[in-house]
């Protein structure tokens, strides 16, 4: 599978990140070397055991996630890599695409894009009534008074914003729905809620944090548009949402 441009800025800077990791560790093994023979001749031996296994581990699990990247399948461990990216990988990638010019907006967007992909790579299947779609409160058209955040049934369905549509969406496949103001009301909700996967629309920072926050639950994040600039009135894909649902509800193999 060729890797699209959000994949290959990821990929590219995961290896940026090794090279410069290894470079780091050479130094940490160097330096103390001779300081630690004074104290035990076997401690510079036992030193470099342990720094030698962590660049090993750390240069398989960027090759396996390369792979799994570039295959477009589960290989090994696509649940715990998905755990390394968002919890480790991710905060250096944002340090490197700084180093290097590329916007935090764009490695957010990589991230949620490879985020995905691993996801769907671990080919995760819940239950309608375990799966919850979760919506930011911005796509409410910005003049309705009617309060969605506790409830989002009180909708009534005028179609002048997409929450109608995607309630009809969430019913269709009896999935539950809810609309969260920010980080903090989409924690109590996800709490309550207790669902065993999430498809999460929202801007790149709050789905980065998201997707970071609810590990191990799986996220699909899905970008919303912002044709109004930031927070107002902003879109969501239907048939995205659509697809994103059906990963996680369709038997495997479909
Ligand atoms: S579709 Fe629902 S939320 Fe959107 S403007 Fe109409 S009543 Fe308000």
């Amino acid at each position: 599978m060729e890797p699209t441009p959000k994949k290959r800025i990821f990929i590219g800077l995961l290896v940026l990140t090794c090279l410069i990791l290894s470079l780091f560790l050479f130094l940490l093994w160097y330096v103390p070397l001779l300081g630690l023979k004074n104290i035990h001749p076997s401690l510079p031996y036992l030193y470099s055991v342990a720094l030698a296994m962590f660049v090993f581990f750390m240069f398989a699990g960027g090759l396996l996630l390369i792979f799994t990247i570039l295959r477009g399948k589960d290989i090994l461990f696509t649940q715990r890599l998905r755990g390394l990216v968002a919890k480790v990988l991710f905060p250096f990638m944002i340090l490197m695409g700084k180093m290097v010019g590329v916007s935090k907006e764009k490695v957010q967007q990589s991230f949620i894009e490879l985020n995905n992909h691993l996801v769907r790579s671990n080919h995760h299947r819940t239950k309608p009534n375990r799966l919850l779609l979760l919506l930011p409160h911005c796509i409410q058209d910005f003049d309705c008074q009617i309060k969605i955040t506790g409830n989002i049934k009180n909708c009534k369905g005028c179609g002048k914003c997409e929450i109608k549509e995607l309630i009809e969406l969430a019913d269709q496949y009896q999935v539950k729905i809810a609309v969260a103001t920010g980080g903090t009301l989409a924690r109590r909700i996800i709490v309550e809620n207790r669902p065993e996967a999430i498809v999460a629309v929202a801007c790149e920072l709050d789905l980065t944090s998201g997707i970071q926050d609810t590990y191990p639950i799986p996220v699909i994040g899905i970008l919303n548009d912002r044709p109004y600039g930031p927070c107002i009135n902003t879109k969501a894909d239907i048939q995205k949402v659509k697809k994103a649902i059906l990963d996680f509800l369709e038997p495997r193999g479909i």
